[in-house]
């Protein structure tokens, strides 16, 4: 409670003579009790003291002990912080007496602030002047951030909120997948820590709570493996049950989708789940694709239309219907793949070939063959383009095997993006 009564004068007198010659020489007076005051201070939103104040009437000849008169108090409306005359009176017959005494309402309260330190959201409010969320005033001070309001009588709040800037900490172990990664504010961030490769080295990225970033990286070379497992010709009737099988592993894919597949609904599952989607083409006929520039950029266009229904946004990834390397396009055209490359360069998008076949489009291809052929080829290359077909049921067989074998040798899975090692065949035509 902050109530203050401040007696500043206890004693004060008032006394009127009613001017009647008779009462004159009597020298009738009344008198107001000690009990009077000056100024009393109250805290806004309090109470004012109740206090009496008592009056006699006294004269000499014939109430020298005084008559006990009622006293009438007229208290001010005093619904804001000021000062406030409260004027008193008694009257004996013809004589009247009246005093005032101050009462001085004040607001002594600072507002209540509140900020909430992780969303530095923040609000004020005043007993007084309501909502000052507006008045709150910020101060960016780098390390801390200081929250200042006042209220309309001065009164001040203040917060300081403390901002983490420290960025967490990437420790690489031995292996590719072998670190954790440790934030002062936020604990154990290991698992956010994302993975990418570009250049044979893998880049590890993370970011605290506070947008602190940090950042490590090693080649790839000598520290194991990074595999991209990629599968061309699809979405088609196994890759429902491909994309159970890397959701049960934790593992992300690519996927060179073919714009006249009937399971591009599957696209948004595709997304969703991280995987990367790149584009093959719409129609992969070699003799429509390849029977001109004009005519593959067309193609192009339309599997792109296709992504975008699906997706809600196009890929700058592309792979070539029988690779770069492929020779069947000199029968369309001559020197087409020489010159797609240089303009799809020129276009910003990216092509990828492989340096891992599965070999799954060979009509003796099997589960076993396929195995065989991606864990020999990954082992024979530090970043690892696999290319595998998932309109091949027995070629899908073979992935969950490809996963376990992959990841018990601490093989880093990753999706392709346009920075990714992007092997590249040699082009003969
Ligand atoms: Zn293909």
């Amino acid at each position: 409670m902050r109530i203050g009564v401040k007696i500043v004068a206890a004693v004060l007198f008032v006394a009127v003579c009613a001017g009647a010659a008779g009462i004159a020489t009597d020298d009738p007076m009344i008198e107001f009790n000690q009990d009077t005051y000056e100024e009393i201070v109250v805290e806004y939103g309090e109470p004012a003291p109740v206090h009496e104040i008592s009056a006699v009437y006294r004269s000499r000849v014939l109430h020298r002990s005084g008559v006990p008169l009622a006293v009438k108090i007229e208290q001010p409306d005093y619904s804001a912080p000021g000062a406030y005359e409260v004027r008193y009176s008694a009257s004996y017959k013809k004589l009247a007496a009246e005093g005032s005494y101050t009462l001085r309402v004040v607001d002594t309260t600072p507002p209540e602030l509140t900020v909430d330190e992780d969303t530095l959201a923040y609000s004020s409010f005043d007993s007084v002047d309501g909502d000052l969320t507006d008045r709150v005033v910020v101060t960016d001070e780098g390390e801390r951030i200081v929250f200042s309001v006042a209220d309309s009588s001065g009164n001040q709040s203040e917060k300081t909120v403390l901002r983490d800037l420290t960025p967490p900490v990437i420790t690489l172990g031995q292996g590719l997948l072998d670190f954790t990664c440790f934030d002062e504010t936020d604990g154990d961030l290991s698992s956010e820590v994302r993975l990418h490769e570009s250049g044979g080295i893998l880049y590890y990225e993370v970011s605290d709570s506070h947008g602190n970033a940090a950042t490590a990286s090693r080649k790839v070379a000598g520290n194991g493996r990074v595999v991209y497992l990629t599968f061309d010709d699809g979405p088609g009737p196994y890759t429902a049950e491909l994309l159970d099988t890397l959701a049960q592993y934790g593992v992300k894919a690519t996927f060179f989708v073919v714009g006249r597949s009937e399971h591009l609904d599957l696209l948004p599952r595709i997304k969703a789940e991280g995987h990367s989607i790149a584009a093959h083409t719409y129609s992969h006929n070699y003799a429509k694709v390849y029977a001109s520039v004009d005519s593959y950029f067309d193609d192009l266009e339309l599997v792109q239309q296709k992504i975008e229904e699906q997706v809600g946004e196009r890929t700058v990834m592309v792979r070539f219907p029988g690779g770069s390397s492929n020779t069947v396009s000199r029968q369309y055209t001559p020197g087409i793949m020489t010159q797609l490359a240089r303009l799809l360069n020129e276009r910003g998008l990216v092509y990828f070939d492989w340096n891992v076949s599965a070999a799954d489009a060979s009509t003796q291809a099997t589960t076993a063959s396929v195995l065989g052929n991606v864990k020999n080829g990954i082992l024979k290359q530090d970043v690892a383009v696999v290319l595998q077909h998932d309109v091949k049921d027995f070629s899908v067989a073979a992935v969950e095997e490809i996963l376990r074998w992959g990841q018990a040798n601490g093989f880093v899975f990753l999706p392709l993006t346009p920075e990714s090692t992007a092997p590249h065949h040699h082009i003969a035509n």
